[in-house]
């Protein structure tokens, strides 16, 4: 559990502390840059992309719930991995097969440049390690749960393996937020968010954050997000803090509505299988038990017949076809043709992602809106089927 001192820190981040006026709310610093107090005499700021009041707030908000030593807040949940990789200054880097598809994306497209070299690798099983390289070369990048299918690592025994041989380790956390995971705690070294997701909850900010343990890699994370000019917007920052402070009271609701719609998936005979680390015959149930306080709010599964995709996501009044996921509004969207459509059909065949598959993001609306709104997209599919077999 994330300590309730910290929570209850997070909701009152920054709060009455303007000294101009006494604001509730800490005012937003929108300024580029800052008056310096006399010649070689600067602030604690003097430039935005370097440093900036509200950010610094949402910052140490953010180290607090991860129990980090500090780190950034950039432009978005790509600028986040990007600072990651430059301040790691490791050349070799191991990544899950099924990691995001921009964080696949850009690996690839670093290791084809020769900046880098990039394994896809399934830390299911114990084959992955023979990559680590030379002690000290490699960078350990993990996404538990993975999009889209949910596979769970276990963070304990990964980070031990990839620490013998001195490595970097690296968890993007956006899919739990550190109210449901805390990986700094379990070993990490750096843990990756695109806060677009749960942390601003909103849908209406792009952003990310990399926090780090050790002082003087948040050091090196600091010098290349301003080197590189990926540090995020005062602005974001201010709507993803406000965001923050209900994120624990958010994801209480998104997790009620996850349970509830994968038990009606596991029961409906239209669908092959369910992905969602919550349910007991889960492959990765009892390691998310033992490393996670929540299974988290996104489910996803596979038709029997690939060919009713069209029907369930046209059919759906409460689940928006869209990107992202995290938000308060439930949302579904088709991997195999947008979030993972930049993975070549081969590479998404052998991370399992069929054209079959669905991913749903719940939100916080009511349950029986949700489950009589999908329960009637699947049954109108499993008709579809019945009648072009009939045809047949
Ligand atoms: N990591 C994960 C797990 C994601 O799902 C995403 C975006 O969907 C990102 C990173 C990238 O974040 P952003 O879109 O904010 O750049």
């Amino acid at each position: 559990m994330v300590p309730s001192s910290s929570r209850t820190e997070v909701v009152r981040a920054g709060v009455a502390t303007d000294t101009a006026f006494g604001a509730v709310i800490p005012p937003l610093y929108l300024s580029s840059n800052f008056e310096f107090a006399g010649l070689g005499l600067p602030r604690k700021h003097d430039y935005t992309r370097s440093g900036n009041p509200t950010r610094d707030q949402l910052e140490v908000a953010l180290s607090r719930l991860e129990s980090a030593a500090g780190g950034v807040v950039t432009a978005s949940g790509m600028a986040a991995v990007t600072a990651v990789l430059h301040a790691s200054g490791r050349s070799r880097v191991l990544a899950p097969l099924d990691c995001y598809g921009g964080t696949y994306r850009l690996l690839s497209a670093y290791h084809e440049r020769g900046f880098l070299n990039c394994s896809f690798v399934d830390f299911g099983t114990d084959d992955w390690a023979a990559g680590l390289g030379a002690a000290g070369e490699a960078l350990v990048w993990i996404e538990t749960p993975s999009n889209p299918l949910l596979r769970i690592t276990d963070l304990a025994a990964v980070i031990a393996r990839a620490h013998a041989a001195a490595a970097i380790v690296v968890v993007d956390n956006t899919f739990l937020s550190p109210i449901w995971q805390r990986p700094l705690e379990l070993g990490a070294d750096v843990v990756v968010h695109s806060t677009t997701k749960y942390l601003n909850g909103h849908s209406d900010v792009v952003g990310g954050a990399a926090l780090a343990r050790d002082p003087e890699l948040v050091d090196r994370l600091r010098y290349w997000s301003n080197c590189l000019g990926l540090t995020g917007s005062p602005f974001d920052a201010y709507l993803t803090l406000r965001g923050l402070r209900t994120l624990h009271a958010r994801l209480q609701q998104h997790e009620r509505n996850a349970r509830a719609i994968a038990a009606l998936l596991v029961q409906h005979p239209g669908v092959r299988c369910v992905h969602y680390p919550g349910l007991a015959e889960h492959d990765g149930h009892e390691i998310a038990r033992r490393q996670q306080d929540g299974y988290g709010a996104i489910v996803s599964f596979e038709l029997r017949d690939p060919d009713q995709v069209g029907t369930v996501v046209d059919s759906l009044r409460y689940f928006s076809l869209a990107e992202s996921l995290g938000g308060v509004e439930s949302l579904v969207a088709h991997p195999a043709t947008m979030t993972h459509a930049a993975m070549p059909a081969a590479a998404r065949a052998r991370a399992g992602i069929s054209d079959g598959l669905l991913r749903l993001s719940l939100g916080i609306e009511s349950i029986d809106d949700l489950t009589t709104d999908l329960q009637t997209a699947l049954d109108r599919a499993l008709q579809a089927v019945d009648v072009a077999e009939e045809v047949r």
